[in-house]
């Protein structure tokens, strides 16, 4: 088996967790009738301090669902200039919710305060209103950063102030909770939306969730089956997702220092910062990413190349510690010039 460091998202269930996806109770979920799902929604929504949550097949869906409920066609969206939510998702904004969005570079993922409060317009018939910002914690292209409670906490009080919408793209929120210690109830209280992804770090096989108030769920539960996202005995896939609630979500600290050695290893090629790395990703700046990521697969270590310069390493429940001296063996090797295959 390869060292796969591709992506978070490549985690299988687990023995156990397969074994309570075969006793999960079912029903017709699109009636509302899945004892499971309906068990999930309602986990899932007190832990971030909200009345109600939506079951949905994937984190695009469920970040797109929330961006329409509060942004109708013409509305504008802010969001740092990586974010998954305009970068990753095939334009669905635009796509399918006739939403405008305007975004800048930032560092890590870090909206800086009096940046968003310069860019929010209020329009009035001629300029572009602007009604949500997205903020994601952590952050995949800012290298897994954790954005501080404080700085949420300050674009709350701004969102207050001007009366646009909060969006958090929590697919790694699980991260951002386990490294900060900031409880998932602070986290979910300063927005207006939530999605989380359950299907990563959490290592269930598919799934995410929409999380809000009772009145924004309801609207969510439409537009998800307007996108065909209405899924009949999600049962078994919603108990993979409570059981990964409640036993995966601490053991992240594992991936955490594991992606943290992987840093200490590689930092004295001058690829990364070894302090940066707060969270289960790391991302290297190389002379040759497609040479590395081509030769790393020759040796067993699958990694994902971003960008000319770009390799990034996603560390989780399937790579142990085995797993990850195995990379930190090929991939120092490989950098200071040699091949991991000639030294063993
Ligand atoms: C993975 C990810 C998502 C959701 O991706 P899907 O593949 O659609 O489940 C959303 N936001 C961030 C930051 C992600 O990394």
């Amino acid at each position: 088996m390869p060292v796969d460091l591709r992506s978070d998202t490549v985690t299988r269930p687990t023995t156990a967790m397969r074994e309570a996806m075969a006793r999960a109770e079912v029903g017709d979920d699109v009636y509302g009738e899945d004892p499971t799902v309906n068990a999930l929604e309602h986990e899932a929504a007190e832990l971030f301090g909200h009345e109600a949550a939506l079951f949905c097949p994937s984190g695009s869906m469920a970040n797109q669902i929330a961006v329409q409920t509060l942004a109708g066609p013409g509305g504008e969206l802010l969001c740092d200039s990586d974010a998954h939510v305009v970068t990753f998702e095939g334009g669905a904004a635009a796509a399918y919710g006739g939403v405008s969005t305007r975004t800048w570079p930032t560092r890590a993922g870090h909206l800086d305060v009096d940046t968003v409060a310069a860019f929010i317009r209020p329009g009035g018939g001629y300029a572009v209103p602007t009604v949500a910002v997205a903020v994601e914690n952590t952050h995949n292209l800012g290298g897994g950063r954790v954005i501080p409670i404080a700085k949420l906490r300050r674009l709350r009080e701004l969102a207050d102030e001007r009366a646009v919408a909060l969006h958090l793209d929590g697919a790694r929120i699980w991260n951002a909770h386990v490294a900060d210690g900031v409880p998932l109830h602070e986290y979910g209280e300063l927005f207006d939306t939530v999605s989380v992804c359950l299907s990563k770090g959490l290592g269930a096989p598919v799934g995410s969730l929409m999380i809000s108030t009772r009145e924004r769920v309801a609207a969510a539960r439409v537009i998800r089956k307007r996108l065909g996202g209405g899924m009949r005995q999600a049962g078994i896939l919603a108990e993979a997702g409570r059981h990964a609630l409640r036993h995966h979500i601490t053991r992240l600290a594992e991936d955490h220092a594991h992606a943290k050695r992987l840093a200490a290893a590689l930092a004295p090629f001058g690829v990364c910062d070894a302090g940066g790395v707060q969270s289960n990703i790391v991302v290297l700046t190389v002379p040759d990413a497609a040479a590395l990521g081509a030769a790393a697969r020759e040796e067993g270590v699958l990694v994902s190349v971003l960008g000319p310069r770009l390799v990034r390493l996603v560390t989780h429940m399937d790579v142990d510690d085995a797993g990850t001296e195995q990379a930190v063996k090929v991939l120092t090797s490989l950098l200071s010039g040699g091949t991991a295959a000639a030294e063993s």
